[in-house]
């Protein structure tokens, strides 16, 4: 199955529960007043002071979970690098694979017939030998040792808002991984609706400032995103 992203929920209200937590910090009142009682502009107006100031807890309090399916090892094995992140993911331990193998294919190996076709038999060829050790007795915690790094895999993350912000500022980056830089941009694209103020200029470095990759920099940055007003 090709790449598939959706977001499975988030929490209600995501930049007035944020702004409501922020609020609270100066306020006589508790906040599910806040909640309440905060109009539309006072909610921005909280919000642009807390991401200017850098009072950036204050996002952890709204979170959002995501299903990704079809994706390869390489990439859950990039995403789970992100500390601060809820994970779980389909085990190769409890599902034993009988039936035919997905493997998630490079477009630098799609483009080339023979880079794809030696990938193809490798895979081919580490699945047999996978079956075999299964056919031999071998639990599926041990063959599984021979699955290569393509196979198809899905796992469900769960991040709250600074951590979604980081994860996008690293992995929107064209310098990202391809598969793990496609993973980003479609959470972002399922996140910006529900909370557009705050996710208005997410992504790479290079939307909101100079390319923080320095050195290392592609030299092909985003348009910078527009300034909060
Ligand atoms: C382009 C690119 C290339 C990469 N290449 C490699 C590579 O060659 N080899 C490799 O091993 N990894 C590589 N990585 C992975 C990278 O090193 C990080 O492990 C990964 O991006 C997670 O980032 P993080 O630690 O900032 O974020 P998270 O784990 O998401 O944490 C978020 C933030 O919380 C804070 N934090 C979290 N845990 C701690 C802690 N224990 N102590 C203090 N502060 C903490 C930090 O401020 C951190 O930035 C690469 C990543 C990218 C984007």
């Amino acid at each position: 199955m090709p790449m598939d992203v959706r977001l499975l929920y988030h929490t209600p209200d995501p930049q007035r529960s944020i702004a409501a937590a922020a609020r609270l910090c100066y306020s006589p009142v508790g906040a599910a007043d806040l909640l309440e009682s905060m109009s539309d502009e006072a909610v921005r107006r909280v919000l642009k002071t807390v991401i200017s100031s850098g009072h950036t807890s204050t996002l952890e309090h709204a979170s959002y979970t995501f299903a990704i399916d079809g994706v390869s090892r390489a990439m859950t094995h990039q995403l789970v690098r992100h500390r601060l992140a809820s994970y779980n993911q389909q085990s190769q331990r409890y599902v034993a694979y009988d039936s035919e193998p997905v493997f998630v294919v490079p477009p630098s190996v799609a483009a080339d017939p023979v880079a794809r076709a030696a990938f193809d038999d490798a895979c081919a060829t580490a699945f047999e030998a996978y079956r075999a050790q299964l056919d031999a007795g071998v639990p599926a915690e041990d063959a599984r040792y021979l699955l290569p790094n393509a196979m198809e895999t899905k796992i469900v993350v769960t991040m709250n808002v600074r951590e979604l912000l980081h994860f996008f500022e690293l992995r929107c980056c064209r310098r990202a991984q391809w598969e793990i830089r496609e993973v980003a941009l479609a959470m972002l694209a399922l996140a910006e609706p529900t909370a557009p103020y705050i996710f208005m200029d997410a992504g790479a470095s290079c939307r909101r400032g100079p390319c923080g990759e320095g050195k290392m920099t592609c030299g092909d940055p985003y348009p910078k995103a527009p300034k909060r007003d």
